[in-house]
């Protein structure tokens, strides 16, 4: 099942939507992804972006093309 969990793996957190966009070279939109319910900021970039932790199927597509293509 593909989850966030390649990116819990490969940067040791999860990260806000901007930062996976930019990190893994996809577009997600809002209605890709799903939300942690807390208004802690990205511990990546450090903005107050929501924190992503799972992906619904829109998303799980997009990113299924990009690790199909890479490593990680
Ligand atoms: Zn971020």
């Amino acid at each position: 099942m593909l989850t966030t969990r390649p990116i819990l793996r490969r940067f040791g957190m999860y990260l806000c939507r901007d930062c996976i966009n930019r990190e893994y070279g996809v577009r997600l939109n809002r209605e890709d992804v799903r939300y942690k319910y807390t208004e802690d900021p990205c511990p990546y970039c450090g903005a107050t972006n929501h924190v992503v932790t799972s992906f619904t199927v829109t998303g799980l597509i997009k990113m299924r093309h990009v690790w199909e293509h890479r490593d990680s």
